[in-house]
């Protein structure tokens, strides 16, 4: 496994609430299940930052528990989406437009692919994922009917 990259800051809308990652890599993984783009308006982008995402204020956090493995974060003030997490194995998935600087992001992968609606469609070339893919080559202790 890869050491963690550079240190990177980010924040929501307001700024309340600020942050530091520091993603092992810049690729940008979308994720079009159903919570996800009712939570965040569309797929929402993220940067898998493992558990090196430190919240400088987080009081300021609101906190949602979407499923029995995963809990998702905003910004209590504005409502900014900022990350979702794996309750008890320190792994963030942060938000890639929370990040103050997109230099050289990457869009490399699409998971839920099978729940994406039909009305839209990335044309980057990415690798593609259906919720089953993901649960067997990352969770292969997770029921199958779980979701985040
Ligand atoms: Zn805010
Ligand atoms: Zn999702």
């Amino acid at each position: 496994m890869e050491g963690p990259g550079a240190v990177m800051s980010g924040g929501c809308l307001c700024g309340a609430v600020r942050f530091t990652a520091a993603p092992q890599n810049r690729n940008v993984g979308a994720c079009h299940c159903s919570m996800c783009r009712r939570w965040s308006a569309g797929p929402f982008l993220v940067l898998d930052c493992g558990d090196t995402l430190q919240v400088e204020n987080p009081a300021c956090l609101g906190t949602y528990r979407s499923s029995e493995w995963a809990e998702r974060c905003f910004c209590a003030t504005c409502g900014t989406p900022l990350f979702y997490r794996l309750v008890g194995k320190g792994m963030y998935f942060v938000s890639a437009e929370a990040f103050d600087d997109r230099a050289g992001f990457v869009f490399a992968s699409q998971i839920f692919i099978d729940e994406k609606p039909a009305y839209y469609d990335f044309a980057n070339a990415t690798h593609n994922m259906t919720g089953a893919e993901v649960f067997a080559a990352f969770m292969p202790s997770e029921a199958a009917e779980a979701k985040g």
